[in-house]
């Protein structure tokens, strides 16, 4: 596992150890469940949805220093953001990620390049993309559960 290391980042690191917005959200009106069976990462995500921002999200799960880190990074990116601006983010996220959208395009994703590193490890990637595929959920019409299978 000593290539994984090189994943761990500072930020990374910092980020699983210590979990932004880590915790049930009593007054969600958004909910998603995800699920990466191939790492065993679970995730529950809670957003607060008023006039289209959203003004609040919390997560609770376990999982991997990735999928853990990736969704601490992701609610803090969240708050105060149109849902409309989280589905690009989300889209853009992904598309970085898995290898469709143009390297140059990064500049956007601030600090959540740090996540980027993931690309060179495929198996790690859909750590990386758990909690947006969750988000996409929470803020969609479609199943509540999502899976990354
Ligand atoms: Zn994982």
């Amino acid at each position: 596992m000593s290539d994984l290391r090189d994943l761990y980042q500072e930020v990374i690191f910092d980020h699983n150890r210590h979990p932004r917005n880590f915790g049930k959200l009593e007054e969600a009106n958004r909910f998603a469940a995800g699920h990466n069976p191939l790492c065993g990462d679970r995730l529950n995500l809670y957003l607060k949805v008023e006039d289209g921002v959203i003004v609040d999200a919390r997560f609770e799960g376990v999982g991997c220093a990735i999928s853990t880190a990736s969704a601490s990074l992701m609610t803090e990116r969240l708050k105060g953001m149109r849902v409309d601006e989280a589905e690009v983010l989300y889209g853009r996220f992904h598309e970085l990620l898995t290898g469709s959208a143009a390297a140059d395009d990064t500049a956007s994703l601030g600090k959540l390049n740090v996540l980027l590193g993931v690309k060179e490890y495929p198996a790690r990637v859909k750590c990386a993309t758990l909690a947006w595929h969750t988000l996409h959920a929470a803020l969609g019409d479609q199943e509540k559960t999502v899976t990354t299978e």
